[in-house]
């Protein structure tokens, strides 16, 4: 069942794709572009079975034989496209599922819609083989894409193609959500959301994750004292990073930290304890917000900025876990008086 009511938030998204079904004015490609979990898949085929409903109403109606097609997921005229291997989209997989394959006629839709997911797994050469299809599409061809990352695109296919990028979720929808419908307590639910950042599948997973909680003793026992941490000690807790597999990990554990000082710096300025994410943990967040001086935050929120950086152009997420580790424990600190 593919219903855009459905989907929490992205109402202007909607909109776009549903007035784009209805003028009956589209373009020939389109790339869904948003992190992994929020939802780009789900938008793509509610898009395309707005696309080819067939009422006369707005679309899409929900009722007509095109729509229950979508629903069933044996629409005709509406492939996803399949790949020889998990990791890669080749140039056979865009050869044999799409070019060869877009020249027949649809089946009987005025369109014939092709859904590339994760697009960003497309090789060079895949991408070109594409490009030959979005050059001369055939007039009712529509391809949809989705992806994590507009930048792992060719610009030759990116300016033949609509982007249309997948905004965060307010933090209050997704509260709501996890609240009402996965009936989750309040306080837990404020967890969640502070690390989905937008993000109503991530905030999902969490909360049905039993890592979770152990990832966040980890982080907590490692912040806890963190400046009086040796330099080796610091070193043994970057090492494991070297892992490839290990990435996400640190990218939580990055998540960690924020929220971490986050809270401190909140109750540094505030001095109130509602609204932390780590109330449980309020001693603490109390020592650190003494602890450290207005700048010495700006060190920390900085250092993971940059962190952050580093990742995307590749550094190793064990030097990039090292720098920041050491950033963290010697950021400025208040004047002992
Ligand atoms: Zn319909």
């Amino acid at each position: 069942m593919y219903d855009f009511n459905s989907i929490i938030g992205e109402e202007q998204l909607k909109e776009k794709m549903k007035a784009v079904a209805n003028s009956g004015k589209h373009s020939h490609a389109y790339l869904i572009v948003g992190e992994k979990r929020s939802g780009k898949t789900t938008l793509a085929n509610c898009f395309a079975k707005a696309l080819q409903c067939e009422s006369e109403g707005n679309k899409p109606c929900g009722m007509c034989l095109s729509c229950m097609q979508m629903d069933a997921g044996n629409h005709p005229d509406v492939i996803t496209l399949k790949t020889a291997k998990e990791e890669t989209i080749g140039i056979n997989d865009i050869r044999e599922g799409l070019n060869d394959d877009i020249v027949i006629k649809p089946y009987r839709s005025e369109k014939k819609i092709y859904i590339i997911e994760d697009a960003q797994k497309m090789t060079r050469q895949a991408q070109n083989a594409l490009l030959k299809t979005l050059e001369e599409p055939p007039s009712y061809a529509v391809i949809i894409m989705t992806t994590t990352s507009a930048e792992a695109m060719l610009q030759t296919v990116l300016s033949r193609t609509i982007v249309l990028p997948v905004r965060p979720v307010p933090d209050e929808a997704i509260r709501r959500y996890l609240m009402k419908n996965a009936e989750i307590p309040d306080y837990r639910a404020d967890v969640f959301t502070a690390f989905a950042r937008g993000n109503l599948g991530k905030a999902m997973d969490l909360a049905t994750s039993s890592e979770f909680e152990e990832s966040k003793e980890r982080a907590v026992t490692l912040l806890k004292g963190i400046e009086e941490k040796s330099y080796s000690t610091l070193y043994v807790t970057a090492a494991p990073f070297s892992d490839k597999k290990k990435a996400s990990e640190f990218n939580e554990l990055m998540d960690f930290i924020r929220i971490w000082y986050r809270d401190a710096l909140v109750y540094k300025s505030t001095g109130r304890e509602e609204g932390l994410i780590f109330r449980e943990e309020i001693q603490y967040i109390k020592k650190v917000s003494k602890e450290i001086s207005y700048e010495g935050f700006e060190d920390i929120f900085k250092a993971l900025k940059k962190s952050q950086a580093m990742l995307r152009s590749n550094v190793s997420t064990e030097t990039v876990a090292d720098l920041l580790l050491i950033a963290v424990r010697d950021c400025r600190r208040e004047p002992e008086d």
